[in-house]
């Protein structure tokens, strides 16, 4: 099976599917197209009935082969890769047995060391995936694409394996935070999902942030200085204050686990005008609207000492904690954790730190944790995939498959 996810997995990752934030396309790249197409022949040839809309989701339906009435299972991942570094010409290499010794990439000065990279200990012995250093890999996330096929080509294979009704569905566009954007849950029609696109071996992902981004926008009066007492109003000096404002520990490079932050993003500005960007981050949906609220309570604490309100906010949420609909929906975890339990897999349950397709998509009616995928040091030249962790992750997908039609099947 090793060779089998080496070869798909190349042929995969030499197809350049970087997507693109500037653009206003969905996808936003012409050449998402190129992946999607060979997956949905791909597919077809398999056996599967699909459907490639003009957004470029792919959905499949591998069909039930029992006679019971047993949920749909879904299995999902992304084509697209990170615009954050180059993508093209992707030269894929393999080192079999990883000793552990310092890797160096290609032709480049860049290594892969373990004095850098310590998730690389947890990969001694097998067979890795990286690159020659001058582009990403994009295994993220066509590692997640690769074991969703092998699997499925795997149960087309074994008919003696029972399941119900599976979807899958390959989506465009995550890299730039768009993956559940034009996903048509309803016509998907699955009761609950998996992404696969997470990193290190044994991650099962139920738990993201509650995400917001607020943009605070100052208004100063601008009077010469030589004859400015009491008329000038310094945009830059509020936002200054209104940032003084927040609690300083409260940030990202001061919090891990579950604690949330203000992220200062952007600050610009002059003294006519300075605009502040913050992203706010709490797994707590309380806190959460608790950060918020204080934004604007410093907003109104500041404008109640001058006369024009000088200080303006806006304030959007991105996405919620995905875990408050899993907990409604304990089964989507619990089958999982029994699978990971029967292949001696130690589940990692961590909170994410940030959002997947899932956080999205949980909210729209489809609950969907996220399974590790065995590659890790994403969006860079240092991104490596394990073909070892992969074949395990494939062992994941058709485990759960089969693990709903033990929980289902009377
Ligand atoms: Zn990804």
């Amino acid at each position: 099976m090793k060779k089998d996810i080496i070869d798909r997995l190349t042929k995969y990752v030499i197809i350049d599917t970087q997507s693109d934030p500037e653009s206003n396309t969905t996808p936003s790249t012409e050449k998402q197209w190129n992946l999607l197409n060979l997956l949905q022949q791909e597919l077809t040839d398999l056996g599967l009935e699909t459907e490639l809309d003009d957004n470029g989701y792919l959905f499949a339906t591998l069909a039930s082969n029992v006679e019971a009435d047993l949920p749909t299972v879904s299995f999902l991942a992304h084509v697209d890769t990170s615009p954050d570094f180059n993508a093209t010409n992707v030269n894929p290499q393999i080192i079999e047995n990883y000793d552990g010794n310092t890797i160096k990439l290609g032709d480049t000065t860049r290594e892969l060391s373990q004095d850098v990279f310590p998730g690389l200990k947890q990969v001694e012995g097998h067979t890795l995936m990286i690159t020659d250093g001058t582009s990403l890999l994009g295994a993220d996330d066509k590692a997640g694409v690769v074991e969703i096929m092998e699997a499925v080509k795997y149960l087309t294979e074994h008919p003696e394996i029972k399941h119900g009704d599976i979807r899958i569905a390959f989506t465009p566009d995550e890299e730039i935070g768009k993956g559940p954007h034009a996903f048509d849950v309803e016509r998907f029609n699955a009761d609950f999902a998996y992404t696969m696109d997470g990193s290190e071996y044994g991650e099962l992902q139920y738990e993201s942030f509650n995400a917001a981004e607020a943009k605070i926008t100052c208004h100063g009066v601008n009077v010469h200085p030589g004859s400015a007492k009491n008329t000038l109003i310094n945009a830059i000096l509020l936002g200054q204050q209104f940032n003084a404002l927040l609690p300083q520990q409260e940030v990202p490079e001061r919090t891990e686990g579950y604690e949330g932050f203000y992220h200062l993003m952007k600050f610009n500005g002059d003294v006519e005008k300075t605009t502040l960007q913050y992203i706010i981050r709490d797994h707590d949906r309380e806190q959460f609207e608790l950060r918020k609220k204080r934004l604007l309570e410093i907003k109104e604490d500041i404008n109640t000492h001058y006369q024009d309100d000088p200080i303006e906010i806006e304030i959007n949420d991105q996405y919620y904690n995905m875990g408050e609909k899993i907990a409604e929906n304990p089964h989507v975890i619990d089958i999982p954790k029994r699978v990971f339990a029967n292949l001696g897999i130690e589940p990692n349950t961590e909170p994410i730190r940030g959002g997947t397709d899932g956080s999205q998509l949980s909210y729209m009616g489809l609950p969907t944790p996220n399974i590790f995928t065995g590659c890790a040091n994403f969006h860079g030249p240092y991104e490596y995939a394990s073909i070892d962790v992969m074949e395990k992750a494939i062992d994941v997908i058709i485990g759960i498959v089969q693990e709903v039609v033990n929980t289902y099947e009377q």
